[in-house]
C-alpha cells in the first residue's frame, strides 16, 4: 500500500517525501506544481478540484500526509483570500472526504492558530494544544477552518491527526520566509529587512524534527492535535547575528512594520509531543543556516503556488 504527500512538491513536503522513501515506502507525491521524486510517483493536480486519478490513490492509501496549502499570513485581499479557501480549505476538505474512514490522515495546520504566545513579563506563555485558538488574518482563521473539518471527520469516527508547525526552518525553506529572505539579501550585501523589529521571537523548527513528528504521529498511532515546535524561541536579532557569523561580516539591517496579521512572539508548549512521541525539537540555528546557506532555496523555476 502506498503512503500519499500532498504539497509533495513543496518545502516540508520533500522532506517528507525524500524520509519515507530512505525508509522504504511507496510514496504517491501530489501537488500542483511538478516534482521531480526519484523512485516515486508523482501525480500532477489541484486537490481543489475532482480528479478521479488523485481520488483512487487516496483511496487506497495506508495514510495520507496532507501538507498541500497556500502558506504565509503577509497575503492580503481578494486574490489571497480566494487562493487560501481554495488551497487550505477546499483542497482539505477533499482530501478528509474521499480518504477512508479507517486511513490516518496527518493534516499540516499551523502555529498562527493559537494568534501568537503572550508575554508574561520577559516569559513567554508557551501555547498548548488545548488553548483557546485566537487566528490573526486569514491564513490563520483558513487553518482553523482546515482544523474544523478534521474534527468533524473524528466525530463521524474517521481517523485524522492534526500537526501544528512552528516556523520551519531548513535547506529548501520557502523563498518568502525571513531565513531564506535575509540570507539571499546577506549573499547580495544588501540590508536586511525586519519586519517589528528584533525583539519579536520565533519557534524555529529545524524541517528534520518536523518530519520526526509528522512521521511518528503516524507510526504511534496519535489521533490527536500536537505542536511541532521546541519550546525555546529565540529573537529576530539571534537570528540576524547567527546568519552575520556565518557569512563573516557585519550586516546592515531595517526595520519595518509588521504586517497587522503577523504575530509579536510564538513559543510551542512541547508536553504533549514529548509525551505522545518521545520526541522534543531542538534547533540549532548554526546548523540550518549553514544548510541554507549551502543548498539555498529550492527554486521552481517558472512554477508558481
Ligand atoms: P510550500 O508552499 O512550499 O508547499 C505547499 C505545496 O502545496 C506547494 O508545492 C503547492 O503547489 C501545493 N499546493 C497548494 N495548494 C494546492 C492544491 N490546491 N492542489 C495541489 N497542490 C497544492 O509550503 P510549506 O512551507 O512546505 O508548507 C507546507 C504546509 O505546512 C502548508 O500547509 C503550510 O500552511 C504548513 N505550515 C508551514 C510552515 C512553515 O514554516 N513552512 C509553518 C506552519 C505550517
Amino acid at each position: 500500500m502506498t503512503v500519499v504527500v500532498t504539497g509533495a512538491a513543496g518545502f516540508i513536503g520533500r522532506h517528507v517525501v525524500t524520509r519515507l522513501q530512505d525508509d522504504d515506502r511507496a510514496v504517491v507525491g501530489v501537488d500542483r506544481r511538478p516534482a521531480a521524486m526519484v523512485g516515486g510517483h508523482h501525480l500532477r493536480s489541484d486537490l481543489a478540484a475532482a480528479d478521479p486519478a488523485v481520488d483512487a490513490v487516496l483511496r487506497s492509501a495506508a495514510v495520507v500526509f496532507h501538507l498541500a496549502g497556500s502558506p504565509g499570513v503577509r497575503a492580503s485581499g481578494a486574490r489571497a483570500t480566494r487562493r487560501r479557501w481554495r488551497d487550505n480549505v477546499l483542497a482539505g476538505a477533499r482530501v478528509l472526504r474521499v480518504t477512508p474512514p479507517d486511513v490516518p490522515v496527518i493534516v499540516t495546520s499551523s502555529s498562527a492558530v493559537y494568534g501568537g504566545a503572550r508575554r508574561e513579563g520577559d516569559t513567554l506563555r508557551a501555547s498548548r494544544e488545548d488553548d483557546v485558538l485566537r487566528p490573526r488574518g486569514g491564513y490563520a482563521r483558513s487553518k482553523v477552518m482546515l482544523e474544523r473539518l478534521c474534527a468533524r471527520r473524528a466525530a463521524a469516527g474517521g481517523r485524522v491527526a492534526v500537526v501544528r508547525p512552528f516556523t520551519v526552518v531548513g535547506e529548501g525553506q520557502r523563498p518568502d520566509m525571513a531565513l531564506a529572505r535575509w540570507l539571499a539579501a546577506a549573499r547580495r550585501d544588501a540590508p536586511l529587512v525586519i519586519y517589528g523589529g528584533g525583539t519579536r521571537r520565533r519557534d524555529l523548527t529545524d524541517v528534520r524534527d518536523i518530519v520526526d513528528v509528522l512521521v511518528r504521529t503516524w507510526t504511534r498511532g496519535c489521533d490527536t492535535t500536537v505542536n511541532a515546535g521546541t519550546g525555546r524561541p529565540v529573537t529576530l536579532d539571534t537570528m540576524v547575528w547567527v546568519i552575520a557569523e556565518a557569512m563573516g561580516s557585519a550586516l546592515a539591517t531595517t526595520v519595518e512594520p509588521a504586517h497587522r496579521d503577523e504575530v509579536v512572539d510564538t513559543a510551542a508548549d512541547t508536553s504533549r509531543c514529548a509525551s505522545l512521541l518521545d520526541l522534543v525539537p531542538v534547533t540549532d540555528l548554526h546548523d540550518v543556516v549553514a544548510r541554507q546557506l549551502a543548498v539555498g532555496s529550492w527554486a521552481l523555476a517558472g512554477v508558481s503556488a
